[in-house]
């Protein structure tokens, strides 16, 4: 005999009633086995436990109705149209239940039998009409007793329709549901009165009141929840189980830098420097998240961290989205670091091996302190003498997988620090990097002009442009970004060329003109990008290669084409390449606003300057599964959860999750980490 766990994983088809053809349309919604059919939620309820006599209809709002048919009819008012009237009467009143395009319905209702229907109620000329959603016809007079139910609606696939899977599905929950392995330690069940997991299944599956449903999905949503949150405290554990280096010193190196900026540091910046010092001095490794919006001044953050590790004799590592990032990181520091005597390298693809070697070396035998790079750091093995800090800038851009990977290989655990701009609510954060501690730069420095922003139709292009010459010829400079294409650089490369060619014999041929695509060799984009930083080029034309972390602080405008091909995360690091200094900058953007989507977000991008409104917009443009970019590779999508509502439950599955770790070696805390491990086992935080 099976375990009744080990039925759970039965394939469907051994089901009555589920042969190849049924099993094919349940794999489509990613129904495999019995307990997914267990764990494949109703969309919502069909309430019929208050049926509305059809004397107190509620016109032009939806409800339940349930009457005797008395009458049958079709009407085909126009050709492609049919029209399926069906007059039902009960005791208290009449009204006409209606079907569109349905033809095949037409032999289903009998005089005399029951009908009950779900729908909208409307008054039209030839009386009360029903238009049906939803309709259960019983042959045999009085509806029965148990006919009053609240009944779940699935989300479904063409080809198989709600009731069939509302059948299958009962009928699975009827005798499955018991056999499902209760999820939550009974104190915690205790403590919050909520169900056992099978009951909840039942609950949510056929309640017995709306409350109860919804009680059921709480419990099911906090226990998803929670096991995510344990996988995360796991990957947390792990992050700082081995012993790190207690970086005690504030020394002479990071002194000397602060002293020699040329601002003061935000109060912002102070706090979040306060945060990750206590986190470098403690031994224990750091593992945190540092957000701000673009512009907000992460990159000094990053480098005074960096200097506290060199302070107390570690190695640092700032590891970039883009090859042009890490230049400018790296020019951007050499002259200050030559002055502290820091040997600093770059390390990015295309190197030669000669170079690279050199590079592995000093940082082996410990003669090279930093090193600033892209991935191509973690192509080969790279080994340091003493790692002490890494910094990932821009993670979004870094696979799950990557970030933590310069982690690994080493003897003493280094810190970790990654920064994002993306700026995710702080609550949704516990959802999606519950394995990090955060910290948040919510002030710009300042000065700071807000970026004036503009559509303008293709057909103003000849006055943009002069625009952007008025500029130019004031001394400022400025980017015309192309579109991506199909999301191909080389494609997009293209289209660069052809239009810097345009651009540089026609329009602005009078002008320094420069072209930056991600296809160019490294070395050319340095030195274009070098000329650009130093003035000598007016206007850069470009692909999204300079969407994230270029800093010119003399660039006053940004123009972006085709901008209903980019996503308003990426609208927004565009804009962010402007404004960065005290001068007032400009962003166009110019496109079709043929899609809603698109008319959506440039109304965001004109109305709002900073990344969390942007982010809140995008949120209800399009909902928490992807907004702004914030959805990564790994992360898993919530059956019952919803992020967005359940923000309460995360922060409990949260606080519960850091308690049961802590006491993580009692029998029943290291079952339920065990199960949470297995069940996220293919997700990476
Ligand atoms: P981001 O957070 O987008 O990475 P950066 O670190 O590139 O932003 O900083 C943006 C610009 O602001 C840079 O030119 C930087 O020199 C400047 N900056 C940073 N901190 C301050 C400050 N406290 N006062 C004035 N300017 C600052
Ligand atoms: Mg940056």
């Amino acid at each position: 005999m099976m375990a009744p766990e080990s039925l759970l994983k039965v394939p469907v088809e051994s089901l009555k009633g589920i042969g190849r053809g049924r099993a094919k349309f349940l794999a489509k919604l990613g129904i495999f086995v019995i307990e997914d059919l267990l764990f494949h939620f109703p969309l919502r309820y069909e309430d019929r436990t208050k049926v509305i006599p059809l004397g107190e209809l509620p016109f032009y709002r939806e409800g339940s109705f349930w009457g005797k048919v008395i009458e049958v009819t079709e009407i085909r008012p126009k050709p492609k149209l049919t029209i399926l009237r069906v007059f039902i009467k009960d005791d208290t009143g009449s009204a006409i239940a209606v079907w569109f395009n349905q033809p095949y319905l037409k032999t289903a209702f009998k005089r005399g039998a029951s009908l009950f229907v779900t729908g909208r109620v409307e008054r039209s000329f030839q009386g009360n009409i029903i238009k049906v959603g939803d309709y259960e016809v019983l042959e045999s007079g009085e509806i029965p007793r148990d006919y009053y139910k609240i009944i779940p609606v699935y989300p479904t696939t063409a080809g198989l329709s709600k009731k069939v899977l509302q059948k299958i599905i009962q009928d699975a929950v009827a005798e499955y549901a018991v056999m499902v392995r209760d999820v939550l330690p009974g104190v915690i069940q205790e403590h919050y009165n909520i169900m056992k997991t099978g009951r909840a299944l039942k609950q949510i599956h056929g309640p017995d009141s709306l409350e109860q449903a919804e009680r059921a999905r709480k419990t099911l949503a906090y226990e998803e929840l929670l096991l995510w949150q344990l996988k995360l405290q796991g990957e947390k554990f792990r992050k700082t189980e081995k012993e790190g280096f207690a970086h005690k010193m504030t020394g002479p190196l990071s002194r000397a830098f602060v002293n020699q900026l040329p601002y003061k540091l935000t109060g912002s910046q102070e706090i979040v420097l306060k945060e990750i010092y206590a986190d470098m001095e403690n031994k224990k490794p750091m593992a945190r998240l540092l957000q701000g919006d673009v512009g907000s001044g992460k990159t000094v953050v990053a480098i005074l961290s960096l200097l506290k590790a060199i302070d107390n004799n570690s190695q640092g590592v700032f590891m970039v989205p883009t090859e042009i990032l890490a230049e400018q990181h790296y020019l951007g520091l050499k002259n200050q670091l030559e002055k502290l005597k820091i040997n600093a390298a770059l390390l990015i693809g295309g190197l030669s091996k000669k170079e690279k070697d050199k590079i592995k070396n000093d940082l082996l035998s410990g003669n090279s302190k930093l090193v600033i790079g892209t991935h191509a750091l973690l192509e080969d093995e790279i080994k340091f003498k003493r790692l002490g800090l890494v910094v990932v800038d821009e993670q979004h851009r870094f696979g799950v997988a990557q970030r933590g990977r310069l982690l690994e290989n080493n003897i003493v655990q280094p810190d970790l620090l990654i920064m994002t701009a993306t700026p995710i609510p702080r609550t949704l954060a516990l959802a999606y990097y519950g394995d990090l501690d955060f910290s948040i730069i919510d002030e710009m420095p300042p000065g700071r002009l807000p970026v004036e922003t503009k559509y303008w139709p293709e057909s103003k292009r000849t006055e943009v442009y002069n625009f952007i010459k008025k500029q130019l010829n004031e001394g400022r400079q400025g980017y015309i970004v192309c579109p991506l294409v199909e999301d191909s650089e080389k494609i997009a490369g293209e289209a660069a060329i052809k239009l810097f060619e345009e651009l540089n014999s026609g329009s602005f041929k009078e002008y320094r003109l420069g072209l930056i695509y991600g296809g160019l060799p490294s070395s050319e984009k340095e030195s274009i990008m070098g000329d650009f930083r130093m003035g000598r080029l007016d206007l850069l034309v470009a692909t999204t290669v300079i969407e994230v972390g270029v800093d010119v602080p003399n660039a006053s405008i940004i123009l972006i084409n085709d901008c209903q091909r980019f996503g308003l995360a990426q609208l927004h690091q565009l804009r962010g390449r402007v404004g960065r200094g005290e001068i007032k900058s400009y962003c166009f953007l110019m496109g079709s606003l043929r899609s809603k989507e698109t008319q959506a977000r440039v109304k965001s991008m004109l109305r709002y300057r900073d990344g969390y409104s942007l982010a809140e917009e995008d949120l209800k443009i399009r909902g928490p599964g992807d907004f702004f970019g914030v959805r990564q590779h790994g992360m898993p999508e919530f059956k019952v959860a919803r992020l967005l509502t359940d923000q309460k439950l995360l922060q409990l599955a949260q606080r519960d999750a850091s308690l049961i770790y802590k006491n993580k070696n009692s029998p029943e805390n290291a079952k339920l980490i065990s199960r949470a491990e297995k069940k996220y086992a293919e997700f990476l935080p």
